[in-house]
This record gives structure tokens, C-alpha cells and sequence, in this order.
């Protein structure tokens, strides 16, 4: 596993870290709550580790998003991208909502059907989608597929014409911009392998826009994840609109530009990714061509929403330099810190005092695994077996990426809504991680 990456500024405190999270507040009583719920309120019911978001924190971060593309004077389409959380909780929300989806997958799409998402409202992305997939989704009639290859452009034209449909489509272009992110969750580098080579978009749209079963739109892009600044939104956007102005010129009709997701959150220090600058980068670099445009925010609306509750199991101070703490949620539950270096707040449940004293603590889960560790060094006041934290940020690419890695049942996820809350999923019962395996029968038993 690579190094915990070395930060030059000091940790955000608990109360700088609760600034930057209004929808989280220290009640001198109750502790840590969460748009006005108790949290230890929820882990004395359910237990823990246990997600739990906030619904309405999600509600109001879209309704910024969308406000925000208003307010600049455009047309944007919202497209939840769904692998952010696929919850269907979250899900009927979004469709109650007026949001569309962005899903990667036939289950994703499956869900979106479930949570009665309309079809037209549903986009297509992801480089390897399987012929079935894509018959689920031509089938549908779903609003658009962002090809992702000549390849892939070929197959979606033989099956919609065998299917007698037509698929709406968009070429995701790989413009080449640098998102300037964490190198698992770029995309949009020519290096990567997501999107059509940027030279080669134009040759294709025209093919594209005489196959059978198509319907050429236009062009999607999305460079990458967690990016904090316009530029290489800008950088990407200029690259496309010289694409629509170019294909527009060759007599080609293009109707749609989807501007893809990727604007990130303040885990630590940084300041988050603001939905009037991104606003601002559309405007300014297909403002004026008459397109339809869209956007797939996952983290943005979503990640700040969730917290992870958590129990310490024990506190391992005889002979360490700096004391471990283990908790009851490991990287299994959420693995980001250990998949992508990430760094996650994490605020004691019980309420304490600002000025309370704080030391290095490494905070670990009990997976045998060195990169099982949510923390390193972090300066905690003395966190005792039993006490509870959260661990913030995790509503977004938190429970969809849980295993049951050690035979660790699914943690329960929780949503809070107008004051209330409910289990959305019940903690996952031991026997259940077994209930589909099957113990092959011996033919010596058999005889
Ligand atoms: C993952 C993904 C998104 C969402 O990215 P976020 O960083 O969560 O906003 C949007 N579009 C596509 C094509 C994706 O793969």
C-alpha cells in the first residue's frame, strides 16, 4: 500500500471540521447530531458501524446545483450519477426529486427502473457495456448512451437495428486535460482508457450520424473525479465546443453536450468545488452554441451528506508511541482510505468540550490488513473503549463500495429526513453471508 500522503498544513480541528459541515452540529447534551438528530440516538438503536445520510442535506446540495446552472442562465439536465451511492432510498429521491440518473451498469439501470426513474431521464456511460446491457437499455428507450468507442458505436448500431430501434447517442471524447486529481480517479488523460480520442471524434460523429439504429446527439466528456478548481473543466469544455463548431461545419447536426461530473468536496482543508464556478465554465465555453446540456454530479450532492458511525473496540496504548485506536468499522465498510490515500474527518459522537486536549492517534479497523487504517496521527481527544465517532464524508463511494471481506456483514444504513429517521437497510445478518454458497455433494457420499 502507498504511504498515507503527507500533509504540509496542520488537520482541520473537530469544531473547524464542523464549519465546513453545516448539516452537522456539537449539542452540549446530545452530542453530535445530524440535521437536528441525535447521532448516538441512532447507534444506541441500531448499533454500529452504521451509515447514516442525510437526506435533506442531499435535497439541498442538488437544489444548489441546480439553481446555480439557472442563475448562469442555462439549460442543464442533472444527471445523479448513480454508482455515487445506488441506494434505492436515494434513488426514489432523486426521481421524486425531477433529477435523472447516470448509471455505469444494467443493475444500476435496473435500480433506476425499480425507483421509477423515467427512462428519457436516464444517461448510459462506461467502457465495457455488455451486449445485454445494452439491449436493457435500447430496449427501455433510455435517454442517451455516451459511446465510448468506434467499437462500441458499431455494436449499439448492429443491435438497435436488429431490435428495430434507434439509440440516442453521444460520443464521449477524451479531450486529454490533466483534472490535476488522484491518479485512480482521472479519466479524461489520452493515457486513460475511458472516451473516444479526441482526433478521432469528429471522423466518428460523422459515421455516427449516418448508422442505422443511431441517432447522433452531440458529445459527452468527464474528466475525472474529486477536481477542485475550473481550469481543467475549462481546458476540457473549449476542446468539445471546438468539436461542435467543427462537426457543425460539416453539415452534421448536433444537439446535446453532456459536461460530465467530477466536482469535488472539502474532506480535509480544501475548499470545495462550487456548482456557480463550474456554472461559470459552461457558460463560458458552450454558453452561446444552442445546445442541450447536462451534468453528472455523484460526490458533490451526495458525499458531504453521509457520516459512518463507529464504536471503539479497544484502545492499544502499552508500548506504542502513538496509541491505536480500533474500531468496529474497517476498510471493508469503507475503503476509500485505503483504495485512495483518502483522508476522512472524524468527530467524536460524545459531546465535548472546544478546548478539550487532543494527541496523535493512529485510528484502525480490525481487518488484517496494514491498509485497514482510517487515520494516522490524527489529533483526537482520548477516544475510550466504547466511545463512538463519526467518520465524515461518506456518503458518496462509502457503502457502495463495502465488502464482506473477514466475514463482516454489511453494516445498517440509516436516512434522516424532516427531523426523523429510518433504517433504509438492516445490518446484514452472519448467516446471511452464506446463504447462497453451496457445499458441493461427494460422490463417496453419495455412494
Ligand atoms: C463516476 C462518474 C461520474 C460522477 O463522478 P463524481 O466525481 O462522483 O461527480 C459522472 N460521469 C461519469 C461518466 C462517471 O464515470
Amino acid at each position: 500500500m502507498a504511504d498515507l500522503p503527507v500533509y504540509t498544513d496542520p488537520d482541520p480541528t473537530g469544531a473547524e471540521l464542523l464549519a465546513t459541515h453545516p448539516h452537522l452540529r456539537m449539542d452540549a447534551t446530545c452530542g453530535l447530531m445530524l440535521e437536528g438528530v441525535a447521532l448516538n440516538a441512532i447507534a444506541d438503536a441500531v448499533g454500529t458501524p452504521c451509515w447514516v445520510l442525510g437526506g435533506g442535506t442531499l435535497k439541498r446540495r442538488l437544489a444548489r446545483m441546480r439553481a446555480a446552472m439557472r442563475d448562469a442562465g442555462l439549460d442543464v439536465g442533472i444527471h445523479y450519477a448513480v454508482k455515487a451511492n445506488d441506494h434505492l432510498a436515494v434513488l426514489d429521491l432523486i426521481g421524486r426529486e425531477g433529477y435523472g440518473a447516470d448509471i455505469v451498469s444494467g443493475g444500476e439501470l435496473a435500480r433506476t427502473q425499480k425507483a421509477a426513474i423515467a427512462p428519457a431521464r436516464i444517461v448510459f456511460s462506461g467502457v465495457g457495456k455488455t451486449d445485454a446491457e445494452l439491449e436493457q437499455a435500447i430496449g427501455l428507450g433510455i435517454g442517451q448512451i455516451n459511446v465510448e468507442s468506434a467499437e462500441e458505436l458499431a455494436i449499439i448500431s448492429a443491435i438497435a437495428t436488429r431490435m428495430g430501434r434507434t439509440a440516442r447517442v453521444t460520443l464521449r471524447v477524451n479531450p486529454d486535460v490533466d483534472a490535476k486529481t488522484h491518479a485512480k480517479i482521472t479519466t479524461g488523460l489520452a493515457a486513460n482508457k475511458f472516451g473516444i480520442p479526441f482526433d478521432n471524434a469528429l471522423g466518428l460523429y460523422a459515421r455516427a450520424s449516418s448508422l442505422p439504429g443511431v441517432q447522433a446527439l452531440g458529445f459527452s466528456t468527464h474528466i475525472g473525479s474529486q477536481i477542485l478548481t475550473t481550469g481543467p473543466y475549462r481546458a476540457a469544455y473549449a476542446r468539445v465546443a471546438e468539436l461542435v463548431r467543427a462537426a457543425r461545419q460539416a453539415g452534421l447536426d448536433v444537439s446535446t453536450v453532456d459536461c460530465g461530473g467530477g466536482l469535488g468536496i472539502s474532506y480535509r482543508t480544501e475548499p470545495e468545488g462550487q456548482p456557480e464556478a463550474l456554472a461559470g465554465a459552461i457558460k463560458a465555453e458552450l454558453g452561446d452554441l444552442g445546445v442541450r446540456l447536462a451534468i453528472e454530479p455523484g460526490r458533490w450532492p451526495i458525499g458531504p451528506a453521509g457520516v459512518l458511525l463507529s464504536s471503539v473496540i479497544l484502545r492499544k496504548e502499552a508500548g506504542m508511541d502513538v496509541p491505536f485506536v480500533i474500531t468496529d468499522a474497517a476498510m471493508n465498510d469503507l475503503a476509500r482510505p485505503s483504495m485512495y490515500d483518502a483522508w476522512h474527518g472524524i468527530v467524536p459522537l460524545a459531546p465535548h468540550a472546544p478546548g478539550q486536549a487532543v494527541a496523535a492517534t493512529h485510528v484502525v479497523g480490525p481487518v488484517c490488513e496494514s491498509g485497514d487504517t482510517f487515520a494516522r496521527d490524527r489529533l483526537l481527544p482520548p477516544l475510550a473503549r466504547g466511545e463512538r465517532i463519526a467518520i465524515l464524508d461518506t456518503g458518496a463511494y462509502g457503502s457502495v463500495m463495502s465488502s464482506t471481506y473477514n466475514s463482516r456483514p454489511l453494516a445498517a444504513e440509516v436516512l434522516v429526513e424532516d427531523g426523523t429517521w429510518q433504517v433504509i437497510r438492516p445490518r446484514q445478518a452472519v448467516k446471511e453471508l452464506w446463504q447462497d454458497e453451496i457445499i458441493p455433494t461427494h460422490a463417496t457420499e453419495q455412494a
